[in-house]
């Protein structure tokens, strides 16, 4: 029997990595994602698509982001060679934009009016307002109370941007409630709204279709590494909330003989409550539409999760995630808040780079990682920039307790 090449197997036709993803919904909503699904495949695979899709990733975008070596960190740290890609200088200052882009295109080839979303630190609806403006759609941003007061610049941006930002006051009045209120908006107006996902979260396509727009990360990477140096990249590390930075670096290297290093929130403590590692203390459950490893509580309900990075606190991750690792292909990394922020400052002190605290955890593992492995190399993505989290940080770890 002839293997066909990863990104061909996975997913299956029903969506599945292995065990993991699927679509678990009602059957209205589950019709809905098979008619995204049958636009996805025929849309996105053509010339026109793929062609729009470059001209927007190259003039819009400011694609490709550079590959880096961090000589001056990687001299400080003392062991492997540490790269970054650098995704903090694509436009609005993370990876998100590489599917929102996607995404979008996809939704105005299909005649769509509206992008409806749900957001939670607030990132993903400004990436979505973004393309929204770009492509002349209306754009709803469903957003917990709560959210709203704690990320107001975010607010501030999609507002600015043209988006309505529906405010959510059940419940927790964060997240989770903005997701049932996306959903709900969605549901009353499938023929003219398309819900964008912003991550590799959430029923069949999404997963697949995330991380093809972000794959681009990875090819444009792997050919610069070896541009730039004549071989490969001995490991890949990313940060993981959803996964979707980390699904699109990796996704260029799963067949090639480079370690994958996927980089959870350790937070403040190993209980439940104090991190965001759904892959290391995860069990196999069904949250949101898909199965995956997910983290929960004694009564069987989404647990609450920690991270000083809020883009990376989400108590599951996306199924191909889980499938890799479950099958031994992807490694499993950890960060704690204060690793994260140590990162954080070295960056700023060593490079002239002021990374997101996302991005931060990524590179506070490869510093670990370099140290085990001093003749190797590591290409981090380094998803965003740390614009959003200046204010946080300069007033609960303020640099003048980061001497370096
Ligand atoms: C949202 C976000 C993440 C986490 O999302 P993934 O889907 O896991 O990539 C990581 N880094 C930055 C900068 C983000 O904005």
């Amino acid at each position: 029997m002839q293997v066909k090449p990863y990104l061909r197997q996975f997913p299956d036709n029903e969506g599945y990595f292995g065990k993991f993803g699927g679509v678990y919904l009602p059957d209205d909503l589950a019709r809905e994602c098979k008619k995204i699904e049958e636009a996805y495949l025929k849309i996105a695979n053509s010339h026109d698509f793929i062609m729009k899709l470059r001209d927007i990733r190259k003039h819009f975008q400011g694609r490709p982001t550079p590959v880096y070596y961090a000589k001056r960190l990687t001299e400080n740290v003392g062991g492997a060679r540490i790269y970054l890609k650098r995704e903090d200088l694509n436009h609005t200052g993370a990876h998100k934009l590489n599917h929102c882009m996607g995404e979008a295109l996809l939704a105005s080839y299909m005649g769509k009016k509206k992008l409806i979303a749900e957001t939670g630190a607030g990132q993903h609806g400004v990436a979505l307002a973004t393309a929204a403006a770009y492509f002349g759609l209306e754009c709803e941003i469903h957003m917990g109370e709560v959210d709203i007061k704690k990320e107001h610049p975010n607010v501030i941006r999609m507002k600015m941007l043209g988006a309505n930002v529906i405010p959510v006051n059940k419940g927790q009045k964060t997240l989770k409630e903005a997701v049932d209120s996306a959903f709900e908006a969605y549901m009353g107006n499938t023929e003219e709204c398309f819900y964008a996902i912003g991550s590799v979260v959430g029923p069949h396509p999404f997963p697949m279709m995330v991380r093809d727009f972000q794959s681009v990360v990875g090819f444009e990477a792997k050919e610069q590494f070896v541009q730039m140096t004549g071989i490969l990249p001995d490991n890949l590390v990313a940060c993981v909330g959803g996964g979707s930075n980390a699904m699109g670096i990796f996704s260029a290297f799963i067949e090639e003989p480079c370690e994958l290093y996927g980089v959870e929130p350790l937070g403040r403590g190993t209980k439940l409550g104090e991190h965001a590692a759904s892959l290391k203390y995860g069990v196999e459950g069904i949250l949101h539409g898909f199965n995956s490893m997910v983290l929960l509580d004694e009564n069987n309900e989404p647990a609450k999760v920690h991270s000083v990075a809020s883009g990376l606190d989400y108590p599951s991750v996306g199924p191909e995630h889980a499938h890799l690792h479950s099958r031994g292909r992807l490694r499993l990394g950890g960060a704690t808040d204060d690793e994260a922020i140590m990162a954080f400052y070295k960056l700023c002190r060593f490079e002239g780079i002021i990374p997101a605290l996302e991005s931060a955890h990524a590179v506070a593992f490869a510093m670990k990682l370099a140290k085990e492995k001093p003749y190797e190399s590591i290409l981090v993505n380094l998803s965003g920039r740390g614009d959003k989290d200046i204010d946080f940080i300069y007033e609960n770890y303020p640099p003048e307790k980061f001497a370096l």
